[in-house]
Formats: structure tokens, sequence, C-alpha cells
């Protein structure tokens, strides 16, 4: 088929009003190298909403002051912002208290505390973790380094070549000295929605808590952390539409009361001598040193605008891309799409006989069209696939048929200029 490929006519469009929402966002509106920008990178990091870019500089412009310390205005007035972007986080995940949502940096720091602290007091020698085999390397390495620590070790639920993970395996490693499940809500290399409720069940069978890496899971649906009974779950701030270097860490109030500190310093304290240091009670207890408080704010204005959504909307129409841009990456010969996963959010991961991912990557930037290529921080997955790397187009609400249409033209100029 050419490059001109007309749509499939077979598909109505969803009735989603694309073009408003992507009014909100102002970088969607620009060219780069003198084309439309058509964003499909939304794994590695979402756009912003205007509403998310004016929170911050409202904070910074009338707001701004130090939180938790003074006793002046705007420190009460950034103190109040602050705490009521927790409360907007507890209600985003449907946490039942506000102390069970800690302000992070993003889902890498909320693993690495988790793991730190968590595993610190409950991992001992001869005890095992277990990980998915198609798990970010933010949910893999802060596990090694505290096995490692502990004399633990690593065990890994196996996938099977669509990328769905095989829950008989788990529960065979179940029986096993288990002491902890961290799974990813949806895998950022293959799309896979993984059945979280039924892995925590299986765990909590066994008495064995699950931490559930967020990080693609709320930019695509609505999560309810009571409803899926994870123990911890984890969210990247600018994945899901707010700024970086903010995130949530959910986790069960008795578990993080059981917890250590993960950093020591100001604000975690209650008193201080030199003898003997007792800590804040949550979510304070984790939340060491000057938080981002422009970006929990930032972060706030990102949930209240999705709030403001029909998400189940958004679903839809992202379920009609995703479908669309399956259709259509079909006619690009040569094209071998991994991950094909029955339940999958709107990520696809695709090869190109001939043609190394990065090759492409490059050219179809040239058509403004951006896409990552990499092992997309999930080396072993690459590995189980056998292959270097993919190209991945990850899809937003803000995305359109168009956007695919524009990926596959320019798909179809790789070809034409790298293959014989
Ligand atoms: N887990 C998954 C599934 C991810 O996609 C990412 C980001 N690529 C991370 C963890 C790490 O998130 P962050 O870089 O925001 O800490």
């Amino acid at each position: 088929m050419s490059a001109t490929a007309t749509p499939s006519p077979a598909r109505p469009a969803s009735p989603l009003n694309v073009a408003r929402l992507r009014a909100d966002f102002p970088i969607l509106g620009t060219t780069v190298r003198g084309k439309p920008l058509v964003y499909l990178d939304n794994a590695a990091t979402s756009q912003k909403p205007r509403v998310v870019i004016d929170a911050i500089r409202h904070y910074y412009e009338a707001e701004n002051a130090n939180v938790h310390r003074g006793v002046y205005y705007l420190s009460e007035r950034a103190t109040a912002a602050y705490e009521g972007a927790r409360e907007l986080g507890r209600r985003f995940l449907n946490a039942r208290e506000a102390r069970e949502v800690v302000f992070v940096r993003g889902t890498t720091e909320a693993i690495n505390l988790v793991a730190a602290s968590w595993g610190r007091v409950n991992l001992e020698a001869g005890d095992q973790v277990v990980v998915s085999a198609m798990e970010h390397h933010s949910n893999i390495v802060p596990w090694q380094l505290i096995c490692e620590q502990r004399g633990a070790s690593l065990a890994v639920i196996p996938m099977n070549r669509r990328g769905e993970l095989e829950l008989d395996a788990l529960e065979k490693l179940l029986r096993g000295p288990v002491k902890l499940v961290a799974v990813a809500h949806v895998s950022n290399s293959l799309g896979t929605i993984n059945p979280i409720r039924e892995i925590a069940r299986l765990a909590h069978a066994r008495g064995v808590p699950v931490l559930v890496d967020g990080a693609q899971g709320a930019p695509h649906f609505p999560v309810d952390v009571q409803a899926l009974d994870c123990d911890f779950y984890t969210v990247s701030g600018h994945k899901m539409f707010g700024p970086t270097g903010i995130g949530l860490l959910y986790g069960k109030a008795a578990l993080l009361d059981a917890m250590p500190p993960y950093q020591g310093g100001g604000d975690m304290i209650h008193t201080v001598t030199f003898a003997k240091t007792t800590y804040a009670p949550l979510p304070a207890k984790f939340e060491a040193g000057t938080p981002h408080i422009a970006g929990a704010i930032g972060l706030g204005a990102a949930i209240e605008y999705l709030g403001g959504l029909d998400r189940e909307r958004l679903q839809e129409h992202e379920a009609d891309l995703l479908a669309y841009a399956a259709d259509r990456l079909a006619t690009v010969p040569g094209l071998a799409v991994i991950g094909t996963a029955a339940h999958k959010a709107s990520v696809v991961s695709f090869v190109l006989a001939g043609v190394h991912p990065h090759d492409i990557g490059t050219i179809v930037d040239q058509e403004g069209v951006a896409i990552r290529t990499g092992h997309h921080c999930t080396q072993p997955v690459m590995d189980f696939f056998g292959v270097p790397a993919t190209a991945r187009a990850s899809l937003a609400f803000y995305n359109t048929r168009e956007d695919v249409d524009a990926l596959v033209a320019a798909l179809h100029t790789v070809r034409q200029t790298l293959t014989p």
C-alpha cells in the first residue's frame, strides 16, 4: 500500500471533541521542523494543559513561601495549597485518608522509598521479592539493591509471547518465601494492562503485600486503590498531564506507619536531640526537607483538570485510536507490533524489518512526528522478544486519527528511504 493510503472507513471515529481538548494544551498548536507537531511520546512524558502551567505560575507570582513552617499569611496560603493538592491526590486514587498519600519525585522515588524503607525491616536472607517480566528498570533495580543488602533475591512472573503475565506461574511462586509482589499496572513498552485485582487476590491469599507501579496507569484510566486492593501504588505526575519532579506514593496507613523513614531532615521529625530523634506522623515522616510545593500544586491542577473530563469518553477515544493505529500500521510492509495483549492501553511498540528503530525515530522526526525509540528502560522485555530496541508510539486522549496517519505516512517514507 502506498504512503497516501486512506484511513480504513470501516471504523467510525470516536465522538469526542478532541479539537476542543487540544486547545487546552498550548504546545499541541506548535510546529517542529516546519511541520505541525505530532506528539506520540506520551508514555515518556505527557504535555501540560494551560491550567497546570497557570497554577504553577500563580503559585510563584502570588503565593510563594515555604510550607508547614511560617505563621504568616503567605506560608499559610502555600501550606493550604500544598495540603489541598494532597487531598486532591487522595480523591484521585480513592485512598481512605490523606496521610496515605506521600508526595515524591515520581514513580522512581516512590519505589526506591518502599524498597529501602519497607525492605529494610521486612526482608531477610532467603526471602524473595516477585517482580514481573515486563517491569520498567525502576521496578527492578531498587529491589535488587535492597535484596543485595538483605541477602534476599528476585523472582520473576513470566509472560507469554503476546506480553501477558502468566498468573499460574505467580501462584506457584507465591508458595515460596515471597515477601512482596511488585508489578506494573500498565507496561510502558508493551501497553499490557495487568489484572491487578487478581494479582492482589492471589498475593493476599498468602499474606503478601502488592506494590503497583502506576506510572502508566493513571494517565489512561481512573485508579481506585481500594477497589484494586493494592498495598502501595505509585504515580508520576508528569505522565498524567502534571509537572515533572512530582508524584504520589499511596500506601496503606498500617504499612506506612510501620516503616522507618526513608530520608532524614527537616519536617519529618517530632523532636530532635543529639541523643535521639522521634519522627513526625504520616505523611510528614516520608517528606524530609522542603518539598516540591509548586509541583504538588501543578499536579493538583492536573487532577482537577482530569476530574472535569468525561474519562470514560477519553478511554473510548484512546481505544479507538489504538485499534485504528493497529489497522493502519498493518499497512506498512515489514512492520511487526511487539506486545499484542488482549487488554492494552494506547501504547504501540513496533519494529520494521531491516531498519534500526533509532533510524525510524530520526526520519519520522523530520516529519514532525515525535516517537520514542530504544529499550524504554525495559531491557529484559527487549531480550525476551529478541530485539535490541523498538519504536514506540504512545497515545494520549488529545491525539487524533490524523496523528496516526502522519506516523504511518512517515513510516512509509522510512521504508522508501532505507530499504532496498
Ligand atoms: N514505571 C513505568 C512503567 C514507567 O513507564 C516509568 C517512566 N518511563 C517509570 C516507572 C519511571 O517513572 P519516573 O521516571 O516518572 O520516575
